[in-house]
């Protein structure tokens, strides 16, 4: 039997399983990271496909039938089992991930393959099918987000195929879908907790415009915060400021002139593109305003 917990809906369908693996792109070289590899389904064809398979997975007992499985066929000696949790062990060099993931663990896993280094050529993941869809979504699309954002800033993402919940034993309550992944190598030249601060501002009311977003007093008052700490920092000592609880008007209209001189003041969250993200992040790091 299955446990519900750890995520485990067998993907039956050999079709879907062979697409999985042709649309992996996979080299005779390549060394392959399998997440959840379960009874093993996929990992025989990686197998077949690439030098070696690494796959970690959680449950003693698939641990097992895996390694059944593969003992005694050509290609036991290249398949590597990690039996431990993904979110926790180190992961291992690999050229491309393959997974059909518990879903609980989508987000992240996500962010902990695209912080791998060094970078992978491509990560083919099964996701549920509305997560998928906001990890491709495009601006003005209702899933936009900064989960969008957040991944697009790191790789390219492409929908592949949508997978039925039927293909799976037993079936789970959603639809899937299959994504890849392709890490931007290098990675933008920008502090990400600072990109994420922005974003997760930003994302906060999507729909309004930033003129309105930045004029909220719980906004200015913790960017005034930012900019007092970081500008106490580099001048080493400052007298201690009363803690006002609100920002200066000078703070509102310094905010407001960044925004103005950008033209971003009618720009909204939902309809933005990561060059315009990063024009504004610039904008007001520039005028040395920081989101952490
Ligand atoms: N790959 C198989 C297939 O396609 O038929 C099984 C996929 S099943 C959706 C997810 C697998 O991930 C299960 O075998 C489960 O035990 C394993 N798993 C769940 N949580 C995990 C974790 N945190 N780390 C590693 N494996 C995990």
């Amino acid at each position: 039997e299955f446990h519900k917990s750890k995520g485990q809906h067998i993907l039956k369908n050999p079709l879907v399983v062979q697409s999985i693996v042709d649309k992996s792109g996979l080299k005779s070289t390549d060394v392959v990271l399998e997440i959840g590899p379960g009874t093993g389904n996929l990992t025989m064809k990686l197998l077949e496909k690439a030098k070696r398979v690494v796959a970690v997975e959680l449950d003693p007992r698939m641990v097992l039938e895996l390694q059944r499985r593969v003992a005694g066929t050509p290609h036991s000696a290249s398949l590597q089992i990690i039996h431990g949790d993904v979110m926790k062990v180190d992961l291992p060099y690999f050229d491309v991930c393959v997974a059909n993931i518990p879903y609980q663990i989508s987000s992240p896993l996500t962010f902990k393959l695209l912080s791998h280094r060094p970078a992978f050529r491509a990560a083919v993941i099964m996701y549920q099918h509305e997560f998928a869809m906001r990890l491709v979504a495009r601006p003005g699309d209702p899933l936009y987000s900064r989960l969008t954002v957040n991944t697009q800033l790191l790789s390219r993402v492409h929908h592949l195929l949508k997978v039925g919940k039927n293909n799976f034993r037993p079936p789970p309550k959603v639809d899937s879908s299959v994504v890849r992944i392709e890490p931007r190598n290098p990675p933008p030249p920008i502090n990400f907790l600072e990109w994420d601060g922005l974003i997760r501002l930003c994302f906060g009311r999507k729909n309004k415009t930033l003129s309105a977003l930045f004029r909220q007093s719980t906004t200015l008052h913790q960017l005034e915060e930012n900019y007092l700490l970081s500008n106490a920092l580099a001048k080493a000592a400052q007298p201690r400021r009363k803690k006002r609880g609100r920002a200066s008007e000078e703070f509102k209209q310094k905010v407001l002139g960044v925004l103005q001189g950008g033209g971003f003041s009618d720009w909204r969250a939902a309809k933005l593109s990561q060059d315009e993200f990063l024009a504004l992040l610039a904008a007001f790091n520039r005028a040395g305003i920081h989101f952490v």
